[in-house]
């Protein structure tokens, strides 16, 4: 969801990173030679980047949803 600030394995601090590796990557770039340039050289560091998944901004869009359906539900109550 969002990306942990230190590596599970060894501690290392990577959630700094997750922001540049991901531009890198999407305008094409090879992710490793970005990990290599971050300087992530364990393998469990890296795999904290490459398989991360950001679903924070569509799990968000449902938070904002259920808080609009509270703030109606107690609008619609207070009448
Ligand atoms: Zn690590």
């Amino acid at each position: 969801m969002i990306i942990p600030v230190r590596c599970f394995t060894c501690g290392k601090l990577i959630g700094d990173k997750w922001e540049e590796f991901a531009r890198r990557v999407k305008t094409g770039e090879d992710a490793g030679e970005v990990l290599d340039s971050l300087g992530i050289k364990r393998y469990c560091c890296r795999r904290m980047l490459l398989s991360h998944v950001e679903i924070i901004d569509e799990v968000l869009r449902f938070y904002e949803e259920a808080e609009k359906r509270k703030e109606a539900r107690s609008y619609y109550y207070q009448q």
